[in-house]
C-alpha cells in the first residue's frame, strides 16, 4: 500500500485512542486540533521485528507446516514472500542487520550504511561507518516519536546498535549463543513493557548451518527449535491479551550445504530470505501478487539496486515504522520511495 493507506488504520485506532482519552489540561484545545497534526508523531501499537539468522526458507519446505507450526502460520496468515533478497553486497550477519534497522544498503560510497565487517567490533558505530554524524534507525525515529526501543539478541556483535543509538535503544539483552535465554527474557519484557519497537535476532539456525551445513538434520532440527520459541513468545502475546502487535520477519542470509553463505553471495541459497508481515490490520496476501506496481518477484535471479525490485531484508526499519504510523528513516534507501502494501 502506499504509506499513507498503510497508516489509515493505525490512525483510526490513534484518533479512537485519543477520543477516548482525557484531555489534558496543557492541551488547551479542541481534541481534532491536538489530534490531527500530531497523530503522525506517536507510535501507534507495537512492532516486534524478528530475523532468523541463517534461514534458508527451503528448510521450511522440507521441514513441512507439521513440524514449523509457527512459522507456518505466519506465511499463510500474513503477508508474506519466501523470495526475498539480501543486500546486494553482502550476505553477511552484521551487514544486513545493520540495512535491517537503518533502511540503508551497505555501500557507503552509495549511501549505505558502511558496516561492512561482520565481528564484535569495540567501540565502533554506524555513525563512524557511514562516515554521517546523524545517520539514523528505526530505533532514532521510535525515540523521536516518544516509543520506546530494545534489542534482544543471541550474538554479541549485536551491541553495535545501542552503542550506535545509545539514547534510543532503551533496553539491550544480549546472551551469545543462548537463544532460549534470550526468549525468556523476551517473553517477560513483552508481557511487562509496552514498547513501540523490539529488534528480536535468533541465532540457533546459523550456528547448527555453520557446524552441520545448511538443510541438514542437526540444521532443520534447529529450525524446528526456533519455530517453538517463537511459538512460545505468541503464546505470551495471547495470553496477555496484546492486540496491537504486529510482527516483521526477515533473515539475514540463507547457506547452502558445503558452502560458507560470507563468500558465495552470488548463490541463490545465500541470497534467498523470506520477508513477512503479521497482525491486525495486515491481510494474507503474497508481497509480490499485492504489489504488481513496485515490486518484481525476481524468480532465481539476484538484482541489483536498479530497475523494478524485489522485496528486501533491508526494507524492515520503514516496514515496522509505517505500520507504527510513523514516517521512514530519512535518508533511507526505502524512504520515500517506501510503499509495500500489505492488504489485498
Ligand atoms: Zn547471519
Ligand atoms: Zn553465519
Amino acid at each position: 500500500m502506499h504509506p499513507a493507506t498503510g497508516t489509515v488504520r493505525l490512525l483510526a485506532v490513534a484518533l479512537a485512542t485519543a477520543l477516548l482519552a482525557p484531555l489534558s489540561p496543557a492541551a488547551g484545545t479542541t481534541t481534532a486540533a491536538r489530534t490531527a497534526p500530531h497523530a503522525r508523531s506517536a507510535p501507534v501499537g507495537r512492532v516486534l521485528a524478528i530475523s532468523i539468522d541463517g534461514l534458508n526458507p527451503t528448510a521450511l519446505r522440507r521441514i513441512g507446516r507439521q513440524r514449523t507450526p509457527t512459522l507456518h502460520r505466519l506465511l499463510r496468515t500474513g503477508a508474506a514472500t519466501t523470495n526475498a533478497r539480501t543486500q546486494v553486497e553482502s550476505t553477511s550477519t552484521l551487514p544486513n542487520h545493520t540495512s535491517m534497522v537503518t533502511g540503508r544498503r551497505v555501500a557507503a560510497t552509495k549511501g549505505g550504511h558502511g558496516v561492512t565487517w561482520n565481528t564484535d567490533r569495540r567501540g565502533s558505530t554506524v555513525q563512524q561507518a557511514c562516515g554521517d554524524p546523524e545517520v539514523g534507525s528505526v530505533f532514532s525515529v521510535v525515540q523521536a516519536a516518544g516509543g520506546r526501543s530494545a534489542v534482544f539478541a543471541a550474538k554479541s556483535k549485536f551491541s553495535l546498535f545501542a552503542r550506535s543509538w545509545p539514547d534510543a535503544v532503551d533496553r539491550q539483552v544480549i546472551r551469545h549463543g543462548h537463544d532460549r535465554r534470550v526468549t525468556r527474557r523476551l517473553r517477560r519484557d513483552l508481557a511487562h513493557r509496552s514498547r513501540a519497537f523490539t529488534f528480536w535476532h535468533l541465532g540457533l539456525v546459523d550456528r547448527a548451518g555453520h557446524t552441520h551445513g545448511w538443510l541438514s538434520r542437526p540444521y532443520r532440527r534447529a529450525v524446528r527449535r526456533t519455530d517453538t520459541m517463537i511459538g512460545s513468545v505468541l503464546t505470551v502475546v495471547r495470553k496477555e491479551g496484546i492486540d496491537d502487535l504486529r510482527i516483521v520477519l526477515t533473515a539475514d542470509h540463507g547457506g547452502r550445504p558445503g558452502s560458507r553463505h560470507h563468500e558465495a553471495i552470488r548463490k541463490r541459497h545465500n541470497y534467498r530470505v523470506p520477508f513477512l508481515v503479521w497482525g491486525p490490520g495486515v491481510d494474507a496476501v503474497r508481497l509480490y501478487p499485492a504489489n504488481p506496481d513496485s515490486r518484481r518477484d525476481p524468480g532465481t535471479r539476484r538484482p541489483r539496486f536498479r530497475g523494478r525490485q524485489p522485496v528486501r531484508n533491508g526494507e524492515l526499519a520503514n516496514v515496522a515504522l509505517d505500520l507504527l504510523g510513523l514516517g521512514p528513516v530519512p535518508h533511507s534507501r526505502w524512504d520515500r520511495r517506501h510503499n509495500l502494501s500489505w492488504t489485498s
